[in-house]
């Protein structure tokens, strides 16, 4: 019986002693939570990769605990950007533009480097993306690289290849072979069946043409073969994003019950009326013509480019402002390119001058944008059971939403320090 009970004692010391080695409380001046609460004098207790609580003051940080002070700063959940293109590398080779170059590097050279992307992401605060379209299952070779360890990267939601149309222009490498090509409703269900038998976590749709320096919004796809679409992925548990530069494609995108609407400039107000009602989320990037007229060196852009650029982005954000004002939910993407990742948060600039509170413009990267990935429980949150996907900012976030743009300093990722400045 002695010995019994001092195997007991030794069992209950052991799991004791690994509890407490394990936990780590973080003290933050504050902390804003994704759907705006406050908590003056924060403490995170971190086990692992979870959160276990969420408290305020010496009396929360457990008594074994390793601290980290950051009480000088702000933190907020992990942020979330819901478009973003992590695979499309460009090496900036003289005398190559990213363009052309992509698809040409051998695949695993390119998901090498890649990490690069990855890194400068996880670097501006963003611990999860949805990644929009690639080419060869890159995307799901880097979601299971980073997933495994292996790669250090932010959480991804990938889709593999984006459907289009035979011969769009703005199609990646067009020919006959490119696997996400389908013309009709036969070939849109069998496209979208194989992304999910490839391994992806949503289908992506080009509903209109609109890439790179081509800003028309042609569409593509009939209302039936989204709709083709839409089904496949429901009844695979999965969702679906609709790409559509112009109105009729975002129209027919929502009508076909689309889950997000990419992009979307110039869409009626019945259109934005029913994304409002059935919960459609609008993903407008219009950060992301931004960012082309400012490296246009780099993409060999002209004036005329940038003149259709920049006049496609006025009218991008006067859509956001009608969106926000008819009360649409919106989830912040980037569509973040080559050269275009470490900026994947300015979109939130946008948004603020488009009206939102600098709240609510959190709740696009956090809350809308778990919401979206159904992934509320997990992600874009600070509270109990959550992952432990933290950042840090210096000032204040709710006055200046530059304190989330440009202000990130420390970033926690599943537990672990992946930046301290
Ligand atoms: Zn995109």
């Amino acid at each position: 019986m002695r010995r019994t009970l001092v195997i007991a004692l030794t069992w209950f010391a052991a799991i004791a002693g690994t509890a407490a080695a394990e936990q780590t409380a973080i003290r933050f001046g504050r902390l804003v939570n994704g759907a705006g609460s406050v908590v003056n004098d924060a403490v995170v207790v971190v086990d692992g990769e979870r959160i276990v609580s969420v408290g305020s003051g010496d009396g929360a940080v457990p008594a074994s605990a390793k601290i980290i002070d950051l009480r000088r700063f702000t933190a907020l959940p992990g942020l979330i950007d819901v478009h973003t293109h992590m695979t499309f590398y460009w090496d900036r080779t003289p005398g190559t533009k990213p363009w052309a170059q992509l698809g040409t590097l051998h695949p695993a050279v390119t998901v090498f480097l890649a990490q690069e992307n990855a890194r400068k992401t996880l670097e501006c605060g963003v611990t999860t993306v949805r990644d929009l379209g690639s080419y060869e299952y890159l995307d799901v070779a880097m979601r299971d690289l980073i997933n495994r360890g292996a790669m250090t990267g932010p959480r991804m939601f990938v889709a593999g290849y984006g459907l289009q149309i035979t011969n769009t222009p703005s199609q990646l490498r067009p020919n006959p072979e490119w696997l996400g090509a389908a013309d009709g409703v036969p070939a849109v269900m069998r496209v979208a069946r194989q992304q999910i038998a490839a391994g992806v976590d949503w289908i992506k749709m080009y509903g209109s043409t609109g890439s790179d320096q081509d800003v028309t919004g042609f569409q593509t796809f009939t209302l039936d073969e989204m709709k083709a679409a839409a089904d496949v992925a429901h009844k695979a548990g999965k969702r679906i994003a609709i790409h559509s530069y112009g109105p009729s494609g975002a129209a027919d995108a929502v009508r076909a019950g689309a889950d997000s609407v990419e992009h979307a400039t110039d869409m009626d107000d019945a259109t934005i009326a029913a994304m409002a009602k059935n919960g459609v989320v609008y993903v407008p990037t219009v950060d992301h013509n931004r960012y082309y007229v400012d490296h246009r060196a780099e993409f060999g852009y002209d004036d005329d480019a940038v003149k259709r650029l920049n006049d496609y982005t006025q009218r991008n954000f006067e859509t956001l402002r009608r969106a926000i004002r008819a009360g649409v939910k919106i989830a912040m993407g980037s569509d973040a390119v080559f050269t275009g990742f470490g900026e994947n948060t300015r979109e939130l600039e946008w948004f603020v001058k488009a009206g939102m509170t600098p709240a609510e413009a959190i709740g696009t990267a956090t809350t809308n944008a778990a919401a979206l990935l159904d992934q509320s429980k997990n992600l874009g949150c600070v509270a109990a059971g959550c992952y432990a996907d933290i950042i840090a900012v210096e000032g204040d976030p709710l006055k200046d939403i530059k304190a989330v743009t440009t202000g990130v300093r420390w970033v926690m990722k599943g537990g672990k320090v992946v930046k301290s400045d």
